[in-house]
Formats: structure tokens, C-alpha cells, sequence
């Protein structure tokens, strides 16, 4: 979702009404509306949309005198005077964006302090420490977000007064000691910036309003919005609240509970209903304290905690989270003060957490009666499933520790040890498995995050930055290793008792958070529970059948793991790489005379034959798509002189003999060169064999089985119906042979792959001949693009970031172009054929937006990965579901 933009500017009071306003006021602010409409406990105050943030507009009076006509309100309400008086009011000012559009902006905590409220707030409080603390603080990051001023050089000066005065810890400052220190601050803002901190109260407001607006207007963070996947120009409000402080721990003149923290309603990790959280005594919560300071549970078995210190909040916190998850229907985390002993919400939003996490939870919300079956089915991003289906350690295996961590997110992986992001993005683009070993990550690690296959770091807790990043990529992740040390200038690691390297191998298992020597062995990922509940689910929603890419016994078994109900496509030259294949293969390329390619084809037929009856078997019935060999010829050819000698050697060729062929069948552009139907036409020996090999195969099960196998016959990269034609008929005669040769009756159906341009015009044509369709969108887009599906990677990334290509056109279906071919192909082949079988099998078919595409043209299946399987299963539900759905407005509007 984005932010609209408004003609006019917006001022809206924090209320209930907010909650309405997402698509106004971003979700930060929605949220505090929602919050409003539970009757939570919120601090008033408003919120600026665009386009008054553009800067100058912000600065016309009507604008100031809209703030100022909101601020006086703010003031009768809190009953408190901004900038001066007796009892000041305080305002806090934060950036609430579009949800899931990432938000850089630091908060400015404290806006309307000076001299003077400053000594107001401290005759105010029974601990006058509390004023001159946040004063100082207020300083230091009105400094650093407004003026731009390095934080690190406040913190310098603190250290040398506290020397210079005999402090050992900046609890004990008091009196004028306190005051002193924060004249100090201010020095360090006149000598940074060379003018004085600005006192006025209202100057301090706009200025942090404008300085949020033009950070996020900034070229360098509209270049990181595009980076993360966000638009470049996103609108961005401002919230204005008075200010909770977690700091003020006084009331009536006794020391009572004071701090902030974060709570969430679930585990992130396993998403049991657990009220968990952190909370840091005498905070004001920022995300910077938080992560600096040794933080306390909400509750435990006894230690101190917030259930201790403050039992009452702990009970209201733990009561407003359960009323938040069912307003949300969803994990709730928020962040919360407590100043004075009473409980305050600053923000709510739907918990980051694993999809483990998230299925339980919509499984729980749908026996709560919360949810109905297909809104929960809605609710789980179909790619993130891929977050279960990753490896575990194998419980045999020997484990040498070095380290234990969190466990920050699931899975097993090994790889180097890698200290730099940015080395980490080189070296996986080298080909290397990496672990991005960091004291702790940061947004601008993003890209070596994505790149490593793990990431470890020695400081942070669940929620660190590194630990919600990798749940959210699904890649392991062990934190807050605090055992580890990191040289990286050095490039060691070092743990209890042991020195590591730079490019070490070690194991990380974000599932129980130890780190490992070496590479150890994993086991595949056991699938139960609530998967299997929600897949069940989708199952029962879904129109399109799903199937798997596989050419292997072993892959075949994984696809039907993951509840793949047939093969929709073998590449059955994929059978032809291993062993004693490719030698048999390459005597048949090689042959000059067609006598010669049968007897090496001859060869390869009973190895062709075993693994067509073995998948045959696996698959027990159900349907099998085999495509007939595809791939150009020199594919199958060595290369290297080395290579071409050893096999001329285990061919007993001569080399020079070898190398002319080798020659001959060198191409251009062998991806548009002699490959397919067409190969199929120049050697149609080869036709012949594998049909025959896979008549045979149905022969053989058929009489272990009883039971006939039906198989699929696809003839790959067709233009016209006379090349399919041609090796139709070569098919129908070996089927005809078999069943001579056996006395068996079977049936087969044969069909082509929609992977050109002009197959697709020509779809009415081919489908006279063709019982099925398989749209092969890999080459369909590769040849609608007239971009090479092998190099595209070099510059497509350019074309997204331009925002020429919405996405990458190899990844999901580029439906303008690539989808109205299809759309033609699927039209002109129905209108021939009524009964003609459409499925998907190019990468596209394991896409949730392209699996959304195909339902909306009514395709019989999607065929993808293995892997993928379960990702199309929950995607075809709900591409279902949202077609009833739009089907159901249509109908009733
Ligand atoms: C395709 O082109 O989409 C396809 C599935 O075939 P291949 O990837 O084998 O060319
Ligand atoms: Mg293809």
C-alpha cells in the first residue's frame, strides 16, 4: 500500500478515526487510531500529511497556523504550555509511512525543551535528575536528526565531564552538575554547527518536521526506498504527540516504575500464544537504548521484570495485546512507556514472525471462530512457506560447538565465515556459500544480507535488525553470539578456546542458536502439523491441479512430498547427463550416417526405458508429462581439450575426428539454434527411441501393475502444426509397435510446449493436432522479450531499478506482453479443441502472481519445482478464492 496524495494538506487529531485513514496517514498512525478506537491508553496529538511536508509549504503561515491552531488544543487538553509556563508540554515527533515501505527516520524525543522548561520540568519532579537527563537527550538527538551532528561527540563530552567531576556512573549527576552538562551540550552544538541551539519551542517543532521531510524526500533515500522495493516517491506523515516519558519515575513524591519496551502477543518463532517483550527500566524506548542497554523479560519465575516492578501494567499490557491480536487478526508487537507507574501505548502494528508463527496463528484464529477457513487461507504469504521446508541438522551427526546464540530464525545452513557485507555480495556472486558474521547488521548491509546463506552476530536479541531481517528472508540466523569476538581487520574469529579464519566453514543452526565447526550434515525438513492444516485447506479451495518439474526418482518423491499431484514436465535430456547415458548419447551425435545414431540410440533405450517406469511407478498413476529431448546437440559435447581427448578416447574416435564435429555443431545462438522439434526432425531416430522407450516403460508397469500408466508426450519449441505433425506420427508408430510387440492395449495423449511467439498465434492450428498444451514460459519470454534467459541477470536489474519492468519478466509472468500471448494461445487452442489440457510449466508456474494469472485464465494446472510445490498449492487457493471474490462483487453490483 502507498500513501495517497492529497490536493490539499491534512491536520488530523489522534482519535479513533485515524484508523480509517491508512491509506492518508500511513499505518504508524493508523495503528495509534486503532489503538484510540480499543480505548488504550494513547498521548494526544496530531498528524501532518502531504503535501504539506514538501518543505516550503510547510513553512507558508497557514500552515504554521494550522500547527500552531492544533498545538493550542494539544495544550488546553494536556493543560500544559509549549515552549514555556510552569508545567511545559513536551511533544515527540515520528514518521508513519505506508506499511511495509521501509522507514529510516529517527524519532525527535523532547521538542519544546530549553533553559527555561527544563528547570520548570525539574522543580516539577521529586527526582529533578530526570529533567536535566532528558534535556541532555533532547539535545543530543534534535543534534543528530536535525542538524545532521555526530551523536558519538555528545557522548564524548559526557565522558570527559563525568572524568573531570569524579562521576563514575551518570545516575549520580545531580544539582548543577546536571544543569552544567546540558550548557556543555549546547556549547557542542554551536561549536559543530556554529550556531547556538535553537530555544524557541516552535522553531524547534518546524525544524523537525522539515528536517524528517527532507531526509525522506533526499536523493540517497529515495534511492533506498527503490533498493528495498519500495516506490521512489512515497509520501511520508508526521505524528505530533506529547510527550510519555519512561524516564519520569516519581509520583506524589515516591520513586515509583518508569521505562519502555516492546511486547508482542506471540512467540515470533513458534507463534504460541505467549505474551512476551523486553522492557528497559528508565528509558524512553528508543530503538538506540534498547538495543544499547541489558533489557528485562515482561515476566519470569521470579528475577526482576516488569511483572515485578509494575505487576499492574503488566496486567493491563498483557490484556490490551489479546484485545490488539483480534482487531488485527494477526501478532500484535507494540512499544510502550510506563511514566509514573502508568501504562502508555506509542505504537502497534502486526508482529514480524516466522511462518511457523503465522501459521499457528491462523490456525488458532480460525478454531477461535476469529477467521473464516479462506481468510486464513489469505492470510499466509505463499512464498514464505518456504521458510518451512528449509533443512535441520541431522540429530546424528557429530556437532563440534563453538558458540551458542538465539536462535533468531529457523534452518540449518554452513558456509564461510565472511565479516563484510559487501565482501559477502562478491563472493556469492563468485559462487560461494557465505555466513555474514557482523557484531550487529544494519540496513545498509541489506544486499550482504541477501546474498549470505546465514547470518551470525554477536551482539542483539530476537528482535535485532539481523534477527527480524532473516525471518523475514527465511535464511538461518543465531544472534547475540556473545561469546565470539570479531577481528575483522584482522579477518579472525575467535570463540572460547579457538581461533577461526576468514573463509572458515562453520554450521549455523538458527533453530536452537549454536554455531559449529565445519560443514554438518542436514536432514530435510519434516512437514506436519499446521502445514498440513492450512495446505488441507487450500487444497480443498483450489481449481488448478498442481505438479512438479522432475525428471528424477528422488525428485519425484520430494514432489509428491510436498503434495504434487503429477509431473508436468520431465526434461527427459536431463536423464541423458549421467553415466553411462552420455557416453551412449554422444556416439549417436557424433554418427554420421543414421544407421550408425540407432545402433548408439539403440544403447540408450533400455536406460531410457528403466528410468521412464521407475518415475512411472513413484508416480502410481497419477499423470506424467515427458517432453522428448530439447536441448542443442553440443550441450551433450565436451569441451576443453582434455575433455574432447578423454572422450574420443571412451568413444575410439580420433581427436581431430572429434573436433570437427564439435565444430559443426557449434551455434550462434543455440538457444534459437537447432534444439526441440527441430532437432527431433533432423534425427527423428531419436523420436523413435523415445518413444519407444517410454511405450515400453508403460508395457513394463503395466504388467508389474496391473494398471497402465497414461503418459504425456510433449514435443518441445513448435511453431506449426506440421512439426508436430511429423513427430506425431513417429510417435503413434511406436505406440503401434509396442502394442504389436506386447499384445497390450494403453493409451497416451501427445501435446506440445507454447513457447514461441508464433506457436502462440498459432495456437488454433497446433491444437488440431495437440491434446494438450504446456505454456513453456521460459523461452516464451525469453523470445517475446528478445532477451537472452542466460545473460538477462547482467541488466535486468537496471530495467526493474528504472522502472522499465515492473519485475524481473523471468521471474513473474510479464502479463502485457508475455500474458497476452498466452491468453491468444489459450483462446484460439480452446476455440479448435474445446477439450485441450493447459497447464504452465516454466519457472513462472511456482510464481503466486503468475499462478494468479493462470487462474484467471482458467488453466487446468501449474508445474513447478519441487520446493515450489507447496508455495503453488496455498497460491492456486487463493487466486480461487480472489476470483470468487471479484466474481461476487460483479455479481452483486
Ligand atoms: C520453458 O521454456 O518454459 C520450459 C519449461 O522449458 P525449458 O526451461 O526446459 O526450456
Ligand atoms: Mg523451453
Amino acid at each position: 500500500m502507498t500513501i495517497s496524495r492529497q490536493a490539499t494538506p491534512l491536520l488530523l487529531e489522534i482519535s479513533a478515526n485515524l484508523a480509517a485513514e491508512e491509506s492518508r496517514v500511513g499505518a504508524k498512525a493508523a495503528n495509534l487510531g486503532l489503538l484510540c478506537k480499543l480505548g488504550l491508553p494513547v498521548p494526544p496529538g496530531f498528524v501532518l500529511t502531504f503535501p504539506m511536508l514538501s518543505g516550503q509549504d510547510l513553512t507558508s503561515e497557514i500552515s504554521r497556523n494550522w500547527i500552531a491552531e492544533k498545538l493550542q488544543r494539544l495544550m488546553q487538553k494536556q493543560q500544559r504550555g509549549f515552549g514555556c509556563g510552569e508545567r511545559p508540554l513536551l511533544l515527540a515527533v515520528r514518521a508513519s509511512v505506508a506499511a511495509g515501505v521501509p522507514n529510516p527516520l529517527e524519532a525527535v524525543l523532547g521538542i519544546g525543551l530549553n533553559d527555561a522548561t527544563a528547570a520548570a520540568l525539574a522543580t516539577e519532579s521529586a527526582d529533578p535528575r530526570f529533567a536535566y537527563d532528558s534535556y541532555r537527550r533532547f539535545i543530543q538527538n534534535y543534534a543528530h536528526v536535525v542538524l545532521g551532528d555526530d551523536p558519538t561527540a555528545f557522548e564524548d563530552v559526557q565522558t570527559l565531564f563525568m572524568e573531570e567531576r569524579g562521576y563514575v556512573s551518570d545516575s549520580e549527576l545531580r544539582g548543577a552538575d546536571s544543569v552544567e552538562l546540558a550548557q556543555r551540550f549546547k556549547a557542542q552544538v554551536l561549536s559543530n554547527n556554529g550556531e547556538a541551539f535553537v530555544d524557541d519551542a516552535a522553531s524547534q517543532l518546524t525544524s523537525t518536521i522539515l528536517a524528517l521531510a527532507r531526509a525522506w524526500a533526499a536523493p540517497r533515500a529515495r534511492t533506498q526506498r527503490k533498493l528495498q522495493g519500495a516506490r521512489e516517491d512515497e509520501s511520508l506523515a508526521i505524528i505530533v504527540q506529547a510527550m510519555v516519558y519512561g524516564t519520569r519515575g516519581e509520583r506524589e513524591g515516591h520513586i515509583v516504575t518508569c521505562g519502555a519496551g516492546r511486547a508482542v502477543s506471540r512467540h515470533p518463532q513458534t507463534g504460541a500464544a505467549q505474551f512476551a517483550g523486553e522492557f528497559l527500566p528508565q528509558s524512553l524506548g528508543t530503538d538506540r537504548q534498547l538495543q544499547l542497554k541489558p533489557t528485562l523479560p515482561l515476566q519470569n519465575g521470579g528475577g526482576e521484570s516488569l511483572q515485578t516492578l509494575a505487576p499492574h501494567c503488566c496486567v493491563e499490557l498483557r490484556e490490551g495485546l489479546s484485545r490488539l491480536e483480534l482487531a488485527f487478526q494477526d501478532a500484535v508487537e507494540v512499544e510502550f512507556a510506563v511514566e509514573q507507574g502508568a501504562l502508555w501505548y506509542l505504537a502497534a502494528k502486526p508482529a514480524r514472525r516466522s511462518t511457523a508463527a503465522a501459521l499457528q496463528l491462523v490456525v488458532d484464529l480460525e478454531r477461535q471462530g476469529v477467521l473464516s477457513r479462506e481468510a486464513a487461507l489469505l492470510r499466509i504469504d505463499p512464498l514464505s512457506l518456504d521458510q518451512l521446508l528449509h533443512a535441520s541438522i541431522d540429530p546424528e551427526s557429530k556437532r563440534q560447538v563453538i558458540a551458542s546464540g538465539l536462535p533468531a530464525s529457523p534452518g540449518a545452513v554452513s558456509g564461510e565465515i565472511c565479516f563484510e557485507a559487501e565482501e559477502a555480495r562478491r563472493l556469492a556472486a563468485d559462487g560461494h556459500r557465505v555466513i555474514l558474521v557482523r557484531p550487529e547488521t544494519l540496513p545498509e548491509d541489506m544486499r550482504g544480507l541477501h546474498a549470505a546463506e546465514g547470518v551470525l552476530t554477536t551482539r542483539g536479541g530476537m528482535t535485532s535488525h539481523a534477527a527480524v531481517i532473516a525471518r523475514g528472508m527465511g535464511k538461518p540466523c543465531v544472534s547475540g553470539a556473545s561469546s565470539l569476538r570479531i577481528d575483522a581487520a584482522a579477518g579472525t574469529l575467535t570463540a572460547p578456546g579457538m581461533v577461526l579464519r576468514r573463509g572458515d566453514i562453520i554450521t549455523l543452526d538458527g533453530s536452537t542458536g549454536q554455531i559449529l565447526k565445519g560443514e554438518v550434515e542436514t536432514r530435510p525438513p519434516q512437514l506436519s502439523g499446521n502445514f498440513a492444516t492450512l495446505l488441507t485447506w487450500a487444497d480443498q479451495c483450489r481449481r488448478m491441479a498442481v505438479r512438479a518439474n522432475a525428471e528424477t526418482v528422488e525428485d519425484a518423491r520430494l514432489a509428491l512430498h510436498f503434495g504434487a499431484e503429477g509431473i508436468g514436465l520431465c526434461r527427459s535430456e536431463h536423464m541423458f547427463f549421467e553415466g553411462d547415458r552420455i557416453i551412449a548419447i554422444r556416439e549417436m551425435i557424433l554418427a554420421d550416417k543414421e544407421r550408425d545414431r540407432r545402433v548408439a540410440l539403440a544403447k540408450a533405450l533400455p536406460l531410457l526405458r528403466a528410468d521412464f517406469a521407475a518415475l512411472f511407478e513413484v508416480m502410481a498413476g497419477l499423470p506424467v508429462t515427458l517432453r522428448l529431448l530439447d536441448p542443442p546437440l553440443h550441450e551433450f559435447l565436451p569441451e576443453g581439450s582434455a575433455e574432447i581427448e578423454a572422450v574420443a578416447r571412451a568413444l575410439n574416435v580420433e581427436t581431430t575426428h572429434l573436433r570437427r564435429r564439435i565444430q559443426d555443431l557449434r551455434e550462434q545462438n543455440p538457444m534459437l539454434g537447432h534444439r526441440g522439434v527441430r532437432l527431433l526432425l533432423s534425427y527423428p531416430e531419436i523420436a523413435d527411441m523415445q518413444a519407444r522407450a517410454i511405450f515400453e516403460a508403460v508395457a513394463q508397469v503395466a504388467k508389474a501393475t496391473g494398471k497402465p500408466p497414461i503418459p504425456e508426450i510433449m514435443v518441445p519449441l513448435v511453431v506449426s502444426r506440421t512439426e508436430l505433425d511429423l513427430v506425431r506420427a513417429r510417435i503413434d508408430q511406436a505406440a503401434a509397435d509396442v502394442q504389436k510387440d506386447t499384445g497390450l492395449e494403453f493409451h497416451y495423449r501427445v501435446g506440445t510446449m507454447i513457447e514461441l511467439p508464433r506457436a502462440a498465434l498459432r495456437a488454433g492450428d497446433i491444437a488440431q493436432s495437440a491434446e494438450f498444451f504446456s505454456f513453456g514460459t521460459n523461452d516464451l519470454t525469453q523470445t517475446t522479450f528478445g532477451i537472452s534467459r542466460d545473460d538477462s541477470s547482467r541488466f535486468i536489474g537496471e530495467y526493474t531499478a528504472k522502472g522499465i519492468f515492473a519485475q524481473d519478466p523471468f521471474v513473474s509472468i510479464d502479463v502485457d506482453g508475455v500474458g497476452e500471448l498466452i491468453e491468444i494461445a489459450a483462446e484460439r487452442g480452446r476455440k479448435a479443441r474445446p477439450d485441450l489440457h493447459l497447464g504452465i510449466c516454466g519457472e513462472h508456474g511456482g510464481d503466486p502472481a503468475s499462478i494468479g494469472f493462470c487462474e484467471g485464465l482458467g488453466l487446468d494446472y501449474v508445474s513447478c519445482s519441487p520446493y515450489r510445490v507447496p508455495i503453488a498449492r496455498l497460491a492456486a487457493a487463493q487466486a480461487t478464492l480472489r476470483k470468487l471474490s471479484k466474481n461476487n462483487i460483479k455479481s452483486n453490483s
